[in-house]
């Protein structure tokens, strides 16, 4: 009777305790201020998350989509070494710039934000999965990828969707927002592909040798309700933490890139 009454109590003391912890957190560092419009989600390592700014509402992903095709494809592109030309347009279609990126291989393709090269070589592995697979296997496998950033916008038609420009940079079929893309590239799924954003950044040396190097990748996303507008997008990170910058409408790759440095990289150039 005693003994389970004390334990009773024992229990109680044990609960009472548990609620009476205050929950573990931490300061979050201190950054240089962001200008008006931007939004930054940070991640440590102890998986500790914050934000500065709007870092919830979601836009089009624009090129940020490239890191959903390196997560899927990235290993199998770089063992087959794959090349493209890019001329600025094929077909309907137009690259991020006009004059083109010329010769690409993936790491110049995800450096430049060379959408054709994605679209390329997405296509042929597309093809191959309907191959090897068959046509059902290769639509889920495309859609399971996707779906952080389709939500319920997959399109119906049966088989792998047509892989136009809206699964490369352009359009608003895919969406995210900087804490949605910080989630998805803290998950530990993911562990790889940062590692092989990392190595497609860096260039060797630093890959290989600079255990704390920053990586860093820019894109450019188009602007909901403001055709021919777009917005930059800076994602990068070292072995302690992983950020997602997004810059207001009307800004670029170049100026995400320096503003990246400035706030997460204390104003250093690149490395
Ligand atoms: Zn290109």
């Amino acid at each position: 009777m005693w003994k389970a009454g004390a334990r009773t109590l024992l229990g109680c003391l044990v609960a009472a305790a548990l609620v009476a912890a205050p929950p573990r957190k931490k300061a979050p560092p201190v950054l240089p201020p962001l200008l008006p419009g931007e939004s930054l989600a940070l991640g440590t390592l102890d998986r500790d998350v914050f934000h500065w700014g709007d870092t919830a509402s979601e836009g089009p992903m624009g090129g940020l989509a490239h890191l959903v095709w390196v997560h899927m494809e990235g290993d199998a592109w770089l063992s087959a070494d794959v090349q493209f030309k890019c001329a600025g347009a094929a077909g309907p279609y137009h690259c991020s710039t006009v004059k083109g990126h010329g010769k690409v291989d993936l790491a110049r393709a995800m450096q430049t934000c060379c959408n054709l090269a994605f679209m390329g070589w997405a296509h042929a592995s597309a093809q191959r999965w309907e191959q090897d697979y068959g046509e059902g296997v290769a639509r889920a496998r495309l859609l399971d990828a996707f779906q952080p950033f389709l939500g319920r916008r997959a399109p119906r038609d049966e088989g792998v969707p047509e892989l136009d420009m809206a699964w490369f940079g352009e359009g608003d079929l895919l969406r995210t927002s900087p804490d949605a893309l910080l989630a998805w590239l803290m998950d530990p799924g993911q562990e790889q592909a940062v590692r092989l954003y990392r190595r497609l950044v860096l260039n060797f040396a630093d890959e290989t040798f600079k255990k704390n190097a920053w990586w860093v990748d820019t894109a450019t996303a188009p602007v909901t309700g403001a055709p021919g507008t777009y917005q930059a997008w800076a994602v990068g990170g070292n072995e302690l933490v992983l950020a997602v910058l997004r810059l207001p409408p009307g800004t670029t790759r170049s100026e995400a890139q320096a503003r990246f440095v400035t706030v997460m990289m204390g104003g250093k150039p690149k490395n």
